[in-house]
């Protein structure tokens, strides 16, 4: 990376090439200094936790194609192993929102008796419901699958493995990856990689879910970059990778109170589709861009004081919610004993400790003995369970919301 003269000097602008269009020069956006490598791993010491490898995020924003990438990400420090542990099916609120998208797919796609492969299927629950659901059978790929290389007798297998060409002779009538490519610094090689898999199989679908950083940008929500996710995505710049790598979109859309970009698209046959009107958001984004880096500061210092305020009045407060949001909002304000505790629902992260910043991770029931002032919701979209959780257990505490 060389920094740049920027004729306005309003910005730091840098020589890198964007991964998803291949233009240079990209804008910084943010920058943040050693946060640690992976969010969810599960740490069963303080001092492991704490010790995780740790890199250096600094965002870079594409002025042609609106993509955002963390240009000095360092794909060595990845570890996709066992012990990841990214489920989020203890929730019945992420659970009913599976369900639907999955019975969704399934109803306007037609996705009967088929071939499926899901690309970083985690523990394989989504893939397991399009095929229960709609009498499918599945492939799943996912080197953190915790069974190993394995064929079930349901129509379900699983590869412990990345997903690559080596796999291409595998049919796929619909190829899903959700919320694995914003962990891939290397976006168009990988399109592209998906797109000679499916080689002449032009009627095969493929379905991408990945965080929406328009909401990032708006809500200025730094508890959002962290450093496993190396690729920000709008609902353009992931429209415009897909065109530059031999796709037509069949449907764009935002799920999960907006937080997710959804995008079906199938091989075309010749390049240079048209853009879909609400893919035109390049000035919209780079206004939003601008927005967030002289912005974003502010947002974080608020947030510094109040924790401070509430921890030089000896008031308790937990953070509900250990997942890599927690994390990002954990390391990037540097809170370490101020904040004690961590609640998750998810059985395998009790007892484990916080990447970066080391606090333990407890159930909910812990609560009833701990007696908070205070709760910060890591998710709005959360919120009625955890109160609903809180008021089962009679505590009242003041619940804030990211
Ligand atoms: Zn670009």
């Amino acid at each position: 990376m060389k920094t740049l003269m920027n004729k306005d000097a309003l910005v730091e602008i840098v020589d890198d090439n964007c991964p998803s269009c291949d233009w240079a020069p990209m804008s910084v956006l943010y920058k943040i200094a050693q946060v640690p490598a992976h969010s969810v791993l599960l740490f069963s010491n303080r001092d492991d936790a704490l010790a995780y490898p740790r890199g250096d995020i600094t965002l870079g924003f594409c002025p042609a194609c609106g993509f955002i990438t963390n240009i000095v990400f360092d794909q060595s420090l990845n570890e996709y192993s066992q012990r990841y542990e990214a489920t989020q099916s203890c929730s019945s609120t992420f659970n009913s929102f599976h369900q639907r998208l999955a019975s969704h797919l399934i109803e306007k796609y037609n996705l009967r008796g088929k071939d499926i492969i899901e690309i970083g299927c985690g523990q394989g629950e989504f893939l397991t419901l399009l095929c229960d659901l709609g009498g499918n059978r599945g492939l799943g790929f996912d080197p953190t699958y915790r069974n190993g290389t394995i064929d079930l007798a349901n129509g379900l297998s699983f590869v412990n493995d990345f997903y690559s060409e080596k796999y291409s002779h595998k049919k796929s009538d619909f190829l899903c990856c959700k919320m694995t490519l914003e962990h891939i610094d290397r976006t168009a090689e990988f399109v592209n990689m998906v797109r000679r898999s499916v080689g002449k199989q032009l009627d095969s679908l493929i379905f991408f879910q990945v965080p929406s950083v328009e909401r990032i940008l708006r809500e200025l929500a730094f508890w959002d970059i962290y450093y496993e996710h190396c690729s920000y995505f709008s609902k353009g710049s992931l429209v415009r990778l897909f065109l530059h790598c031999g796709f037509n979109i069949i449907d764009l859309w935002q799920d999960y109170d907006d937080q997710y970009l959804m995008l079906v698209a199938k091989p075309a046959k010749t390049k240079h589709q048209g853009l879909p009107a609400e893919a035109n958001d390049l000035e919209h984004l780079s206004r939003e861009a601008r927005y967030f880096a002289s912005n974003c500061a502010n947002k974080i210092d608020e947030w510094k004081r109040r924790i401070k305020t509430n921890f030089a009045k000896s008031h308790k407060v937990v953070l509900w919610g250990s997942s890599s949001k927690s994390v990002g909002f954990l390391t990037t304000l540097d809170i370490k004993e101020e904040i004690q505790y961590v609640v998750d629902i998810n059985p395998n992260r009790q007892g484990t400790f916080m990447a970066g910043t080391g606090q333990e991770i407890v159930s909910p029931d812990f609560l009833q003995e701990y007696k908070p002032d205070s709760v910060i919701v890591m998710n709005p979209v959360y919120y009625n369970e955890i109160k609903q959780t809180l008021s089962r257990m009679s505590l009242a505490p003041k619940i804030m919301t990211v």
